[in-house]
Parts: structure tokens; C-alpha cells; sequence
């Protein structure tokens, strides 16, 4: 009988190679079949094989994007003709990135999976911006949300944010407007501190500090661009001296 290959969802972190964990490393650098996200640094995929195969299903604004099924079909294609596939995710395979959905569709087609774990772009961000997502003093809950999916308006998002409690936002960018507005009808203080964290974990990084009823000046002012996420509560403003330097600085090059 013919060997089945495996399917590894590895995260790929936040950016940062040396963010990635060992587990990943081995598997990318060992890999003969790489298939990545548009969000994955090409820093990362540097570190595959030369002869290594590297198939791009970019998601995000590509025009080459591949359809999750289409994913789903290659990666189960390849597999049952006997290859391993690194399939490669930013961040942790099952925040916000369709990894269930892959691991299901190749278990059902008799493909085995490993799940590697990533630094999921809340925590990378956070860590880059020194922002303590549950400062003891200032929250005790922490909750991931997609600002990007269908209904929002229709999501109940009441309970989230607000004192005590840090809001992380992801996809949110071309939604801000309509989240703070959300928020604020949901009862939340039009003061309520925030962060928007560009690039978090890339050399590039933004961070960028505000209040909820600023937020959709921010974004537009400043011109955040994907990726990026919103952090919201009042963690976000005991942010140290330094990085709060940087904020400044660019806030200012950026609207002179
Ligand atoms: N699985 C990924 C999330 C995929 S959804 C994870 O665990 O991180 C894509 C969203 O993640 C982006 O729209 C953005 O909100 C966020 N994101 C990913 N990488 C990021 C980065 N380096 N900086 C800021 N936000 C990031």
C-alpha cells in the first residue's frame, strides 16, 4: 500500500524568524513542500530548503488567491500522493486561520495532521509594543475578536471591553469606523485608551496610541495598513517611555 504523507499546520508566528518555535524551524528547514499565507515573512520562507517546493495561496488583498477548497484540495492531493506538507500559517493555525477547517477536510480524507502551535499576532504584538494584556492592575479578561467577518453589526460583542477587560481586534482595519461606533453604542467610553499595532514583530512596526472615538482617524490619518490589530483598554496606556517615544515620533512624521 502506497504511504500517505502528513499535513503539518505549523503558525508561523507574528513575523520575526526568531519567533518561530523549534518544532517549526525543523519542519520548514526539512520541508520539501512549503505551502504559505500571504502573511507569512519572507524571512521565514528563506529558511526552506533551496530544492524545497514553496506554493504561494496568498490570502489578503492578492489577485492570485487560491479559494479555501481549492487549499483544502491541494493540500489532501499532495498528501495522499505520498508527500509531506509544511502548510504554513501566520501566526497560530487556529486563531482567526481557517486551520480547523483544513484539518478537518484532510481528516476526513484520511490525511494525517499535526498541529504546530504559533505566537498568534495578539500576543506577538503585544509583546512588541509592551503592552501587558492582563497588567494585574488593569485587567483581568483578555478576548480575541474578528472585526472582519460576516454580520458584525450583528455580533454581540457587549461585555468585551470596558474596565477590567482588554479587547484584542483582528482584521479590523477597514472596519474601524464601524467597530468604534459599535462599541460606543454598546456603552463603551468614547475615552476609552487604544492601541493600533502595525507590522508587530517586523522591523517595520507601528504603534499607535488613542482613544476609542479617535479611532477611525487613526486608521484613516495614519494610514494602518493589514496587517494590523486593535488593542483595546486600559493596558494600552501604560505603555513604558520608550515606545511611547516611537508612537510620537511617528505620529507626527506622518501627519506633518
Ligand atoms: N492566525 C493569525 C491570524 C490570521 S487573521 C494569528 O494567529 O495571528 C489575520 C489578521 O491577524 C490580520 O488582519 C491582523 O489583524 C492580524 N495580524 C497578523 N499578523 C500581524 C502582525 N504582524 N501585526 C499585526 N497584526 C497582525
Amino acid at each position: 500500500m502506497k504511504n500517505i504523507g502528513t499535513v503539518y499546520l505549523v503558525g508561523a508566528g507574528p513575523g520575526n524568524p526568531d519567533l518561530l518555535t523549534l518544532r517549526a524551524a525543523r519542519l520548514i528547514q526539512s520541508a520539501s513542500l512549503v505551502v504559505h499565507d500571504g502573511l507569512v515573512d519572507p524571512a521565514i520562507l528563506a529558511m526552506a530548503h533551496k530544492d524545497a517546493a514553496l506554493i504561494s495561496v496568498a490570502k489578503q488583498r492578492s489577485k492570485h488567491t487560491l479559494p479555501q477548497d481549492q487549499i483544502n484540495a491541494l493540500l489532501i492531493r499532495e498528501a495522499l500522493a505520498g508527500r509531506d506538507v509544511v502548510r504554513l500559517k501566520g501566526g497560530d493555525p487556529f486563531v482567526f486561520g481557517r486551520g480547523g477547517e483544513e484539518m478537518e477536510m484532510c481528516q476526513a480524507a484520511g490525511v494525517k495532521v499535526e498541529i504546530v502551535p504559533g505566537i498568534s499576532a495578539a500576543i506577538g504584538a503585544a509583546a512588541a509594543g509592551q503592552i501587558a494584556l492582563t497588567h494585574r492592575d488593569s485587567a483581568s479578561i483578555v478576548s480575541f475578536v474578528a472585526g472582519q467577518c460576516k454580520g458584525l453589526s450583528d455580533q454581540d460583542w457587549t461585555g468585551l471591553a470596558g474596565k477590567g477587560r482588554t479587547l484584542v481586534i483582528y482584521m479590523g482595519v477597514k472596519t474601524a469606523a464601524r467597530i468604534a461606533e459599535k462599541l460606543m453604542a454598546d456603552g463603551l467610553s468614547p475615552a476609552m485608551p487604544l492601541a493600533v499595532i502595525e507590522n508587530a514583530a517586523r522591523p517595520e512596526m507601528r504603534v499607535l496610541r488613542g482613544v476609542l472615538a479617535s479611532l477611525a482617524d487613526i486608521v484613516s490619518q495614519e494610514h494602518v495598513i493589514s496587517p494590523a490589530l486593535i488593542v483595546i483598554g486600559e493596558v494600552t496606556s501604560r505603555t513604558n517611555a520608550d515606545i511611547a517615544r516611537i508612537i510620537t515620533k511617528d505620529a507626527q512624521e506622518t501627519s506633518a
